[in-house]
């Protein structure tokens, strides 16, 4: 008798520990929906976790310039802090989208080609040598409260949806170079740094560029000014400023960027007079008043590949992602890696 009470109690208990066994209670119907219909407004870790099985074969090396540390890092969720740090998440999402293809085409090059730039890892943090990066932390504390979790969401979104997407020519991962406006034209990479280009990289107009704060820039130095810092690096220099010829520009690149300028007895590239006055781009008229020299310029960076704004004013033409991209790299094609 006993023995028939015990088995109906572990009878009973195990009935009852049946759901508990086999229902999280945790987990609602509910929310593992909204997980499989609308990735974008996951949180963080259901993202890691979706990318897990990415991570041992899809990571990169990444070296924080700031502490010289070297990270590995997946390649997609690296993509989400290169895109937040180099365009501006209130961009068109096919712009974003453009951008995100153009920094992962940017890294798969970089792997390839670094030469050991960065010893053992594959690229930096840097935009002033490879491309900008930031921790999604950093990254929600710089963004006004309210708009964090929506920018972050739709950066992560357009990373993932373009997810292993590079462009490649002749079946190789392009070098994609990128800047921030192109006054309207961009630059064949000859005219900025030398060497034999790249039968992609060509000069092509962009609508709408005029339209966005990086457009028009100034600058304005006194005479004495001027002087000084081209003699920093050189110290033969003599302008003779009561000559109104002192100052001229000689000759225009293809694109309309000065390819040479005369400043008294020497003559400076383009790209140099940027480099020594700070100037926003090589695009720069130069007017002299009676006691200063202006340079007014047009366009922000190098001018070489994908205009950041010239995408943004694109796809708000109506042009997809696909379209930005063979718009700036010419007879490209859309690959997956
Ligand atoms: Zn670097």
């Amino acid at each position: 008798m006993k023995r028939i009470i015990f088995y109906m109690i572990a009878f009973t208990l195990f009935i009852f520990a049946i759901p508990i066994i086999f229902v999280n209670p945790f987990k609602t119907e509910e929310t593992a929906s909204v997980e499989v219909e609308e990735p974008e407004i996951q949180t963080q870790e259901p993202i890691v976790e979706a990318n897990y099985n990415y991570r041992e074969y899809n990571t990169i090396k990444l070296l924080h310039t700031a502490t010289g540390e070297i990270e590995e890092v997946n390649l997609e969720e690296y993509l989400y802090g290169v895109v937040s740090a180099e365009m501006p998440a209130n961009f068109h999402e096919e712009a974003l989208k453009a951008q995100v293809v153009v920094a992962r085409t940017y890294t798969m090059y970089k792997i390839i080609h670094s030469g050991g730039k960065h010893g053992e890892a594959h690229i930096c943090d840097s935009s002033l040598c490879c491309q900008a990066w930031i921790s999604k932390e950093n990254r929600m504390n710089r963004w006004d409260a309210n708009e964090a979790e929506a920018n972050w969401n739709k950066i992560v979104n357009c990373v993932n949806s373009t997810a292993g997407k590079i462009i490649t020519y002749n079946g190789e991962p392009i070098n994609a170079f990128f800047h921030a406006n192109s006054g309207g034209t961009t630059e064949m990479p000859i005219n900025v740094w030398g060497g034999s280009g790249y039968p992609y990289l060509q000069v092509v107009q962009t609508a709408g560029e005029e339209g966005y704060s990086q457009y028009n820039s100034e600058v304005e130095l006194t005479k004495q000014e001027v002087l000084e810092k081209i003699k920093e690096k050189y110290s033969e220099i003599e302008i003779d400023f009561a000559d109104e010829n002192a100052i001229q520009i000689v000759e225009y690149t293809d694109s309309g960027r000065v390819r040479t300028a005369k400043f008294g007895n020497i003559n400076l590239s383009g790209v140099e007079v940027r480099s020594i006055f700070g100037l926003r781009s090589a695009n720069f008229t130069i007017e002299q008043t009676e006691t200063t020299i202006k340079f007014t310029v047009k366009g922000y960076g190098h001018g070489v590949g994908m205009s950041q704004t010239g995408a943004d004013s694109l796809a708000k033409q109506g042009k997809t992602w696909e379209e930005i991209i063979k718009h700036f790299y010419v007879g490209v094609e859309i690959k997956e890696y």
